[in-house]
């Protein structure tokens, strides 16, 4: 076991860190604007040629370890959200899936995409009664005539309206719960397909989420990735995802926390720097610990997986308690501030908005917690008896 990172892995970081610094400013101006992430953002990650640092090298990615997509994204989510999720999308998002099990039409059409920075693809799993039960969901997608015909309606789905196109999670026979569940490729422009207004969410106010509304969606048969019967590939491959998730939360915090130490010593207050004050100080100190805490956790989960999907209990794991001290320090940091960390001037009240978002999506720290006791105790509970 080694804890040290190896001298190109210290690369990736190095400039990851680098070009958040530069990037900082650019998403402090989009965040106050209340602007959508911009296409331009993923042909920036493309010309630096991190837009598929983690997608197979054969069709246009850097065949890289989810560990380096760790380093690089951590990197990153303290201090450029959109740039963060972007990335995330681009290396950890569905378009692992299609990576995994896509054909190789599949694969030629959409991993070139996000690596040449021509477009994201999103994950549509959510519906209007399907949260965390998600083998509720309803959309239908039938067989016609050599295409497939969509119908049903997706809710909260970051990057509706902006994304090329969408791995959307659809009923393709009869067979109730995970069984006749599978996935296929939706197409931004599709005839059929239409988004909602943008939500007005608590945090993510640059990563808009929508709904999306089929209605009689034609799509290709060629579009499916996984047929029914394979819900338990796209779980495997959704485990990427929550990787993804913990390692935005553990940047989150990470930045929380420097910018807390930073200004500890710049505040003065009875003519000392709050720094010297024990308060203070405890703070800084739970808050450390937090975060070692949590990236030992991810790197474990990352460095475990190789290229491949991690394990379901770690992942869990880490997801569950990155999430969940994210929301911590975030809090801490505010607490720090002062009355700066509540003003918008200053990140942190983002960080707090931002963090509680990461924790519902890609699983809620409720369903992670199942997730554990029954990696743990080796057992399914069933939820629905
Ligand atoms: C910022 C953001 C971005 C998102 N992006 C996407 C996206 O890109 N694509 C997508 O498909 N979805 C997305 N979502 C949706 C997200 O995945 C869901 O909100 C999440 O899975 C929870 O579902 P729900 O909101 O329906 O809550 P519910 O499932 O209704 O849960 C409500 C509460 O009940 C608890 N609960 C439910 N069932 C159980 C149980 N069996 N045991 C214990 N507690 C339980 C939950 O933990 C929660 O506390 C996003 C959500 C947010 C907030």
């Amino acid at each position: 076991m080694d804890f040290k990172l190896s001298e190109e892995q210290q690369m990736i970081v190095d400039v990851a860190a680098r070009l958040a610094e530069e990037s900082e400013e650019d998403e402090r101006i989009l965040e106050l604007e209340r602007g959508e992430l911009a296409n331009s953002l993923l042909e920036k990650l493309s010309r630096l040629g991190f837009a598929g640092m983690t997608l197979s090298e054969e069709y246009g990615g850097q065949g890289s370890s989810n560990l380096d997509g760790v380093l690089f994204l951590e990197q990153l989510a303290g201090k450029c959200p959109t740039l963060a999720g972007i990335f995330h999308e681009a290396n950890f998002g569905p378009i692992r899936q299609i990576d995994c099990f896509g054909s190789y039409f599949l694969k030629k059409k959409y991993i070139p995409m996000t690596c040449e920075g021509r477009g994201l693809i999103s994950i549509g799993m959510t519906e209007p009664e399907a949260g965390s039960a998600l083998t509720d969901l309803k959309t239908t997608a039938k067989l016609r005539n050599g295409q497939y015909i969509v119908n049903g309606q997706k809710r909260f789905i970051s990057g509706a309206g902006v994304s090329e196109s969408y791995l959307v999670f659809v009923r393709l026979s009869e067979e109730k719960g995970a069984k006749g569940i599978g996935t296929i490729v939706v197409d931004k422009d599709a005839e059929g397909l239409s988004f909602g207004k943008r939500e007005r969410m608590m945090g993510h106010n640059t990563i808009p989420q929508r709904d999306m509304i089929f209605d009689n969606t034609r799509v290709p048969a060629e579009n499916l990735v996984l047929k029914a019967g394979e819900f338990s590939k796209a779980m495997l491959c959704f485990d990427i995802e929550r990787l993804g998730n913990g390692t935005i939360s553990l940047g989150i915090a990470k930045g929380a926390l420097e910018h807390s130490i930073r200004y500890s010593q710049e505040r003065y207050q009875f003519g000392r720097p709050i720094c010297e004050f024990q308060a203070v100080q405890l703070m800084l100190a739970d808050m450390t610990m937090m975060v070692e805490a949590a990236r030992l956790l991810i790197y474990r989960a990352a460095c475990n997986s190789g290229r491949s999907y991690p394990g379901r209990l770690e992942t869990s794991v880490a997801k569950c308690y990155a999430n969940e001290i994210a929301k911590r320090v975030s809090d801490l940091a505010l607490e720090v501030h002062g009355g700066y960390g509540y003003s918008s001037e200053y990140p942190i009240e983002r960080m707090v908005r931002d963090s509680r978002g990461w924790a519902i999506a890609g699983g809620t720290p409720q369903m992670q917690r199942i997730g554990i006791v029954s990696g743990l105790l080796g057992r399914r509970f069933e939820q629905r008896r």
